[in-house]
C-alpha cells in the first residue's frame, strides 16, 4: 500500500493551503477530489463565479450615474466563464509547480490511517500518518414539492452556465447571503423580485441593527418574511410558488424560481464507522482543527464553524502547522476575526462582537461611527450611502465592527486585523489612512472617542 505523511479528501480551500505548505517542508502530500481539480466550490459555483457577475453588474449601476448603462447578461456570463478559466489553468500551473498530486475519486475512511479511493478504474487503499478531511458543503434542497423546479446558485454559477438569459421575475426562496445577493443583481439587471423567507426577517443570522441599515439601500425588491414555502408548481410557462402559513396560503406566479436556504456539509463515507464526532451542522473540531481522532483534522465547511473560503484557508495552515508539530496542537483558528462580505449592491461587511452578540455576552461596549455620506471616495463613485461603525469594550479594545457602502468588503479587513491582533481605538485614531479612500473613515470614527 502506499504510504503519504499526509492525505487530504478535497482539493477546496480548506486542503490545498495545507498541501502546498506541508509539501514545502518536505512532507509527501496526497489530494483526493472527486471533482479531480484543485480549488473546490468555490470557484466551481460558488464565491469567485458569482462575484465575477456581481461585481460586473455593480461597475454597470456606478455607470448609470451618467447614462442608462446595460450589459447583456449572456456577456456578463461569458466574463464569469474566462474568469473561472483563468483561475483553473493558473492552480493547474501551480501544483505542477508544487509537485503536488490530485486523484479524481470518492474517498471512504477505512481507519485512522487508511483511505481508500474509488476511481472510474477501480478502488485502491492508500495509508497515511495524518488526514485531512475537507470535504466541503453542497446546496441545500428541502423536500418541498417541486423543489425540482428550481434553480440553485450552481446552475446560475458553475461553468459553462446555461442560464444566459434573466428571467422577467423571479421567486428567491431564502434570505440569507446567497439568495440576497442574487436578489440585488438581478433588480438591478431589471428582474422583478420576490425574496421568500420563512423566519420573520432576512439575514436572519446577523445583527439586526446592522441589517436594519442596510435594507433601506437594497435596490426593489418584494421581502416577504414568516412566509414558509409549501411547493412550487409548473403551469405552462409559469411558476407559481405557494407560501404562508397552512391557513393562510398565498402564492406569487414567476417565471423562475431559485432555491437558496442554504448548504449542507459534506462528509465522506466511513466517519459514522470510525467514530468521528459530528452533527448536522458538522464534523466537530477543536481550534487546532483536530476532530476527537487526534491525527484526523476537519477544515473548512465540513465542520460548519465559518463556511467561507477565507476561513477555510486559515483553518487549512493551522491544521498543516500542527501536522509538523506532530499533532500536537502549536497553532490555533479564531473564528471571531474572520470578516464576512455580504456582495449585496451595496455591500455589507462585518467581524467579531456586534451589539446583539455582546449584549447576549453581557460585554459593555462603545461605539464609534463614520457616515459614509461624507467620505470622499463614496462621493467620488456616487455612493453616498451607508456607515462604518466600530465596536469596543470598556478598556477601548477593538471587538467587532461593520461597514455598509462603498469598498465595505475591503474596509472590513483593517477592522478584522485590529481584532485579531488585540488593537485599540488609539491604534486605529493614530494611523494616517490614505486620502482618498473610504479607509480614512476608520480613523475619523476612532477619533470620535480619541
Ligand atoms: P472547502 O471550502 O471547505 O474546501 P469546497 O466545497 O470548496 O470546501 O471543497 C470541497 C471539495 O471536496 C469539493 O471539490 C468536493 O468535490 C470534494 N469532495 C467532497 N467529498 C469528497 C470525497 N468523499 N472524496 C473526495 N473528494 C470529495
Amino acid at each position: 500500500m502506499e504510504e503519504y505523511d499526509v492525505i487530504t479528501i478535497g482539493a477546496g480551500g480548506a486542503a490545498y493551503p495545507a498541501a502546498f505548505r506541508l509539501k514545502r517542508s518536505g512532507y509527501s502530500v496526497l489530494m483526493i477530489d472527486k471533482k479531480g481539480v484543485m480549488s473546490g466550490n468555490c470557484l466551481a459555483e460558488g464565491c469567485v463565479p458569482s462575484k465575477a457577475v456581481i461585481e460586473t453588474v455593480h461597475t454597470m449601476t456606478k455607470m448609470r450615474h451618467f447614462e442608462n448603462v446595460y450589459i447583456d447578461y449572456g456577456k456578463i456570463v461569458d466574463h464569469k466563464d474566462e474568469v473561472q478559466n483563468i483561475r483553473y489553468k493558473q492552480h493547474d500551473e501551480e501544483l505542477k509547480e508544487a509537485g503536488l498530486t490530485i486523484i479524481k475519486g470518492t474517498a471512504r475512511l477505512i481507519d485512522e490511517n487508511t483511505v481508500e479511493v474509488k476511481t472510474d478504474t477501480g478502488s485502491t487503499r492508500y495509508r497515511a500518518r495524518s488526514i485531512i478531511i475537507a470535504s466541503g458543503s453542497d446546496t441545500f434542497v428541502p423536500k418541498i414539492p417541486g423543489s425540482d423546479l428550481a434553480w440553485t446558485s450552481a446552475d446560475l454559477y458553475k461553468l459553462n452556465a446555461k442560464i444566459r438569459k434573466l428571467p422577467r421575475s423571479i421567486a428567491i426562496i431564502g434570505g440569507g447571503y446567497i439568495g440576497m445577493e442574487t436578489a440585488s443583481f438581478m433588480s438591478l439587471m431589471g428582474v422583478k423580485v420576490t425574496v421568500i423567507e420563512m423566519l420573520e426577517r432576512v439575514f436572519s443570522n446577523m445583527d439586526r441593527s446592522m441589517v436594519d441599515k442596510l435594507l433601506p439601500l437594497l435596490p426593489e425588491m418584494n421581502i416577504k418574511t414568516s412566509s414558509p414555502v409549501q411547493s412550487i408548481e409548473k403551469h405552462g410557462d409559469v411558476y407559481r410558488v405557494n407560501f404562508g402559513q397552512a391557513d393562510d396560503i398565498k402564492y406569487v406566479d414567476v417565471d423562475a424560481v431559485l432555491m437558496a436556504v442554504g448548504r449542507v456539509p459534506v462528509f465522506p463515507e466511513g466517519i459514522e464507522d470510525l467514530g468521528i464526532e459530528h452533527d448536522r451542522h458538522g464534523i466537530k473540531v477543536n481550534m487546532a482543527m483536530q476532530t476527537n481522532i487526534k491525527n484526523i483534522y476537519a477544515t473548512g465547511d465540513v465542520n460548519g464553524i465559518t463556511p467561507l473560503f477565507h476561513a477555510a484557508k486559515r483553518q487549512s495552515l493551522v491544521a498543516a502547522n500542527n501536522i509538523m508539530a506532530n499533532n500536537v496542537p502549536t497553532d490555533y483558528f479564531d473564528p471571531l476575526s474572520v470578516p464576512f462580505t455580504v456582495y449585496t449592491i451595496p455591500q455589507m461587511a462585518y467581524v467579531g462582537i456586534l451589539p446583539s452578540q455582546a449584549e447576549k455576552m453581557g460585554i459593555e461596549y462603545m461605539e464609534a461611527d463614520y457616515q459614509i455620506e461624507k467620505d470622499s471616495m463614496a462621493q467620488i463613485n456616487n455612493e453616498m450611502y451607508g456607515e462604518i461603525r466600530i465596536f469596543t469594550d470598556k478598556r477601548m479594545k477593538i471587538i467587532g465592527g461593520y461597514v455598509i457602502g462603498n469598498d465595505a468588503g475591503n474596509v472590513i479587513n483593517e477592522i478584522a486585523l485590529a481584532v485579531s491582533k488585540g488593537l485599540s481605538l488609539r491604534d486605529l485614531a493614530e494611523m494616517a489612512h490614505q486620502h482618498p479612500m473610504t479607509f480614512e473613515g476608520l480613523d475619523s470614527a476612532a477619533r470620535k472617542l480619541y
